[in-house]
């Protein structure tokens, strides 16, 4: 039996049709960037993750540079980070260029660890650049309440999590459930087609309540400019959403909810096989989070063994990630490579993400699981 880690052809013919038909009136009506789908889209997103404004741009990385410009963030500032994340998150830091501060991780939900936020603050620090990753939400109670207690700016780089939500009413009361995404100054998406709402190509999208925050997106997105008159104020970009991403987007929306449904029975299915063998750790579900699964990701010290195990039975899976952000080339020239991360680099020898896809058979699932169980 063959089993894919993504198998995005399965998705597409379900919503063929509907698909068909709004690319095609798209095509027809000959507008092609920013129009009525991109307006409509941004209107549903910002109404689904419970928003003001949402507004759309070319992709997920580009959604983290531009937040970043936005709150005017650059040279001789500090965002703190995590090392464990889709290379993008750290890059778009360095490439405003500002600094990336990286802090460790915690073990069980592979989030940065909230213990080590306040000592890595400086007078420099702008912003915490927070990562939702694999769809586990941080707990944002404590978090937003670090980031006001310094003045901090809080941007969630949502693109693992759209539909994650999380508990953010204090220890106390009834909770109050909001998207990730939602809960900081802003959130970023991506649309990347493997992602729990995925485009045809690239896409991302900024979330905020803040309406001066949206006006300078818009207008970084269009290379700063302020309206159509070629008069430019900022030192903006070309990163626009093309009407046929959104038109696609739009249908893709109606079914997100019911595909991260999906994902999280084939994750209580592997759960209830995996979690009876010692060697290995199941991803955990803080009680403050609804986990959106857009990755489904064990820990056992035999990794690589059961990867090469598991091809040969046909079946693939992904390492998310095998190096931290601190040990990547790139970031050597600025010593990186001599910080103390241990967590987060024994954690990338460990983990390895299973197929966990909403269209997967659940018979399929019980296969991989049940191949986990004869390795070891
Ligand atoms: C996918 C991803 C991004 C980048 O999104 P693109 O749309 O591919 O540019 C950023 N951060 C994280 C955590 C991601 O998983």
């Amino acid at each position: 039996m063959e089993i894919p880690i993504f198998d995005l052809k399965k998705q597409y013919k379900l919503i063929q049709k509907e698909i068909e038909n709004s690319v095609k009136q798209v095509l027809k009506n000959g507008h092609y960037i920013l129009g009525p789908n991109v307006d409509a889209l941004e209107k549903s997103v910002a109404t689904y993750c419970g928003t003001s404004y949402a507004i759309g741009v070319a992709s997920g990385t580009d959604a983290l540079r531009l937040s970043l410009l936005s709150l005017e963030i650059g040279k001789d500032d500090e965002v703190i980070t995590t090392p464990f994340t889709f290379i993008a998150t750290a890059q778009a830091i360095t490439q405003i260029g500002a600094k990336a501060v990286l802090i460790d991780i915690e073990e069980d939900n592979f989030n940065m660890d909230l213990d080590k936020i306040e000592e890595a603050i400086t007078e420099k620090t702008k912003a915490i650049l927070i990562v939702h990753i694999f769809g586990h939400t941080m707990d944002m109670r404590k978090l937003l309440s670090i980031a006001k207690k310094y003045n901090l700016f809080l941007i969630e780089d949502a693109a693992q999590s759209f539909g994650s939500e999380c508990n953010t009413a204090s220890f106390d009361s009834p909770p109050q459930w909001k998207k990730a995404g939602a809960m900081g100054d802003i959130g970023c998406l991506s649309f990347y087609p493997t992602k729990n709402l995925g485009g045809f190509g690239d896409g991302g999208m900024v979330i905020t309540n803040k309406k001066e925050i949206t006006d300078k997106m818009r207008s970084l997105r269009m290379h700063g400019g302020n309206s159509n008159n070629y008069s430019y104020d900022l030192l903006g970009y070309n990163s626009r959403l093309d009407e046929v991403q959104a038109a696609i987007l739009r249908i893709k929306l109606r079914y997100v909810d019911q595909w991260i449904k999906l994902r999280e029975k084939r994750a209580s299915l592997y759960n209830k096989v995996l979690s009876k063998i010692p060697s290995i750790k199941i991803p955990v579900c803080k009680p403050y989070t609804k986990h959106s699964f857009h990755a489904y990701t064990i820990k056992t010290p035999l990794r690589d063994k059961l990867k090469k195990y598991l091809e040969k039975h046909g079946i693939s899976t992904k390492i998310y990630y095998p190096i931290p952000v601190h040990l990547q080339k790139m970031y050597k020239n600025l010593n990186y490579d001599k910080l103390n991360l241990p967590v987060a680099e024994k954690i990338c020898k460990q983990v390895l993400s299973l197929p966990v896809y909403p269209e997967l058979e659940e018979e399929k699932i019980l296969y991989v699981a049940k191949k986990i169980v004869s390795f070891f």
